[in-house]
């Protein structure tokens, strides 16, 4: 049975944003310290070219680019009305919406092959047999470097799902989750419900967040999340025309309800150990997954640490950034940067964990040949950096 989401903010969710940004601070190891926005040179001499943090982003006037990109958009997207509110609130909208679900609304019914002809199905599970799309949602920010640490010395890449007002606050950490040799997508300006917002505003918050991240990082994403799931075909057919693939996901660890009360820690250690079990019964055998899993908070992410080795395990090693599972050599617009295939991630991240279920070898043992071996630290980060220049230096030759 289906259950509409919380009418919860993503305001109180996701923390505060200062108009006046304060010296830059240190970035707290402390994952339970959260740190405040910090000046940054290059986001403050681009200011007046986005909206103002946690805002709902619209198109800025005198933003020709944005608005010659949108009119060539607008004519075409879907008469498709905006639903409910966009802190989530769908009670005065639900009882109104045919049953059929006729714009493939996910939060409804969780459908995610659209029913508008010409747009891709959302990516909610991966190709490859006993694999898992790894990624966190509502970075970066930046008390989470422990977190980062974690997964650099784990040798663990993920797709990162940032949202754009995040980076204007945490630019350093935006940057790092492509140093670290993350998959960054988009996660919206302001993380609200997407299906709410006019077409105008939707395209916005895609455009800006991407245009914040390629700021700060260089590279302008293809994959986006939206924001509690919340999509139809209106919003597929914005993103779809901005070059942006929607991410979904198949299982949710609810982690992110657990701050607000809406869940329980013991929930969410079933939700993982459920998958875990049906990793280990084989359920993925013939296709791979994609649970949801968030950088949030201290909670989340101490979930995430904690049960690491045991879902690392149950996916006999094959945790994989989205893009990776997709085989997207390039995840960015720019060419410049190429990421790892499956085969490539799988090669240079060789799973080094006991193996107690698998009858088809998976891919334990399998050897470097381009091979990134399994580094730590600073020695780790050097590693991804030699990827990316072999990426570059393919591209170039
Ligand atoms: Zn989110």
């Amino acid at each position: 049975m289906h259950t509409l989401p919380p009418t919860k903010t993503a305001a109180v969710l996701f923390g505060i944003s200062l108009c006046v940004f304060p010296v830059r601070a240190q970035a707290s190891v402390n994952p339970s310290q959260p740190c405040l926005p910090y000046s940054d040179p290059v986001v403050a001499a681009n200011l007046m070219d986005f909206p103002t943090p946690w805002t709902i982003a619209s198109i800025l006037p005198n933003d020709a680019e944005a608005m010659a990109a949108w009119e060539s958009i607008a004519p075409g997207v879907p008469n498709i009305s905006t639903k409910g509110t966009p802190d989530g609130n769908f009670t005065d909208f639900t009882p109104t919406y045919p049953s059929i679900d006729p714009d493939c609304w996910w939060t409804y019914k969780t459908c995610s092959t659209p029913k508008l002809p010409g747009l891709p199905p959302d990516i909610d599970s991966i190709p490859e047999s006993r694999a898992l799309g790894f990624g966190f949602d509502d970075g970066p920010n930046c008390s989470h470097d422990a977190f980062y640490d974690y997964l650099l010395e784990n040798n663990q890449k993920a797709s990162m799902f940032y949202i754009g007002s995040n980076c204007m606050d945490w630019p350093d950490q935006c940057r790092r989750g492509v140093t670290d040799g993350h998959h960054i997508s988009v996660h919206t300006w302001s993380h609200r419900y997407m299906t709410a917002l006019p077409n105008e505003n939707a395209f916005a918050e895609l455009w800006y967040a991407r245009k914040v991240i390629k700021l700060i990082t260089g590279y302008t994403p293809m994959y986006w999340r939206p924001p509690f799931g919340d999509i139809d075909d209106r919003i597929r057919y914005i993103a779809f025309h901005l070059n942006m693939s929607a991410i979904g996901w198949s299982f949710d660890s609810e982690d992110w309800k657990v701050a607000s009360g809406q869940a329980t820690e013991q929930d969410v250690e079933n939700n993982y150990n459920s998958l875990i079990q049906m990793a280990l019964n084989k359920t993925f055998e013939s296709r791979g997954t994609i649970m949801l899993f968030h950088e949030l908070n201290n909670g989340t992410m101490t979930n995430a640490m904690n049960f690491y080795t045991k879902l690392k395990d149950a996916f006999i090693g094959n945790l994989v950034p989205v893009a990776s599972a997709e085989n997207a050599t390039h995840p960015y617009q720019e060419t410049n940067l190429s990421y790892p295939n499956y085969a490539q991630y799988i090669q240079s991240h060789p799973f080094s964990g006991s193996d107690n279920s698998s009858t088809s070898g998976g891919n334990g043992g399998t050897g470097g040949a381009i091979g990134m071996p399994a580094v730590s630290g600073l020695v780790g980060a050097l590693a991804v950096t030699a990827m990316f220049l072999d990426g570059l230096a393919r591209v170039i030759t």
